[in-house]
């Protein structure tokens, strides 16, 4: 079956002006001003665009698929994530992890849930491992993990800086970003190191101390939640001015009764106004997770599952609020994740050969028509393919 999307303003991300695609099974195959589907021997099913915007599908780095939290008990685990959770936020591709709790919750069962979700249409990874060192593994070995299984891309989120993480030395996390790294060059993957840098004393030193004494390179570690607080983001800063890549997390945020962060769209106009090259900037939800929620003095009211669709928010923002050019704001959500993740350019852009994942934003740059490996899975702003149990 053959798709044509057809009179759309097209960002690659960066921006080519009004041009059709023709998706052929799962994969863009062709890319032309104007594509006529007169003539064709095979069925092709025409998509208008007039008036929007074609963009390449968002991919989200940091998702508790299998649900996080219990932080305040065995009843604030969260849930599983559907389908259409991760449809609705025009995430086209996402890594799985575990967080606080690598006790009740296993890469085992993150690695079946990332394998359903691949069967019910979108591209899944996951990271093995958990916030403790040393850490949760399938084989009982990060580096075999990485080597052996398919799915995963490297270990987090690995916890730094946190009253929750297990108080690593340098030498213990220096051992596992080895670990990660020598997995990695043997499965030609990226074998990264997610890091969850918490508010705690010290943020991002020890990675500093770790890339100034040893051999592993920075492009090892992924710092994210990087715009957890002020200190923080002035450390990630100097982390991206070193050369390395931070992450910004669209779900913490004062506006979502986060009080310490600060607000993502604002972190990362702070970050390119301070001089960090765009493409050192990445942007996940931490979608899936527990976010507790406070009242004015600070007491606890609740709890509520960190939803997706900020990371789109964000984008939004990003362009709507603080007039970045549409183009830049894209890479922050595809093509820099993919480059990080080692998916480009097969992830993370609109190419003849890249996977047809493709998100249409109307003209508020709301989510119109969502498209996974070459299948709709939503339009007209409606989700049209459920998980299995929706
Ligand atoms: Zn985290």
């Amino acid at each position: 079956m053959l798709k044509l999307i057809k009179n759309g303003r097209v960002y690659c991300p960066e921006h080519m002006g009004k041009a059709d695609l023709l998706i052929v099974g799962d994969k863009i195959g062709k890319i032309e001003e104007n594509i006529d589907p007169s003539g064709c021997l095979l069925e092709v099913e025409v998509i208008d665009a007039q008036g929007k915007n074609v963009v390449p599908g968002f991919i989200d780095q940091h998702v508790h698929m299998i649900g996080g939290g219990g932080e305040a008990g065995f009843a604030s685990r969260t849930p599983e994530v559907m389908l259409s959770s991760i449809i609705r936020a025009g995430i086209t591709t996402l890594v799985g992890l575990l967080g606080t709790d690598g006790t009740t919750r296993q890469v085992q069962s993150l690695l079946a849930k990332a394998r359903g979700l691949e069967i019910e249409g979108v591209t899944t990874y996951i990271y093995t491992g958990a916030y403790e060192i040393p850490t949760r593994t399938i084989t009982g070995n990060v580096r075999w993990d990485i080597i052996l299984i398919d799915k995963i891309i490297g270990v987090g989120e690995i916890a730094i800086s946190d009253h929750r993480s297990a108080q690593p030395t340098k030498q213990e996390l220096k051992r596992l970003a080895a670990e990660a790294r020598v997995g990695g060059i043997l499965s030609g993957k990226k074998g990264l190191v997610h890091l969850h840098v918490g508010r705690g004393k010290g943020g991002l030193n020890m990675v500093f101390e770790i890339v100034e004494e040893s051999d592993i390179p920075i492009s090892q570690f992924v710092p994210t939640h990087i715009n957890g607080s002020r200190a923080l983001l002035d450390q990630g800063i100097r982390f991206a001015m070193a050369g390395g890549v931070i992450d910004i997390t669209s779900g913490a945020s004062p506006m979502r009764g986060d009080r310490d962060s600060i607000k993502p769209s604002k972190a990362i106009m702070e970050c390119l106004e301070r001089g960090v090259p765009l493409g050192r900037i990445t942007m996940s939800s931490d979608g899936n997770g527990s976010i507790p929620l406070y009242d004015e003095e600070g007491n606890i009211m609740g709890l509520t599952v960190a939803s997706l669709e900020s990371l789109h928010a964000e984008f939004r923002d990003l362009v709507v609020e603080e007039g970045l050019d549409m183009s830049e704001a894209l890479q922050i959500i595809t093509s820099n994740v993919a480059k990080v993740l080692g998916l480009y350019p097969l992830k993370g852009r609109i190419n003849v050969g890249s996977h047809a994942d493709i998100v249409i934003l109307d003209e508020g740059l709301n989510i119109d028509t969502v498209i996974a490996r070459g299948r709709k899975m939503m339009e007209g702003g409606k989700v049209t393919v459920k998980g299995t149990f929706e």
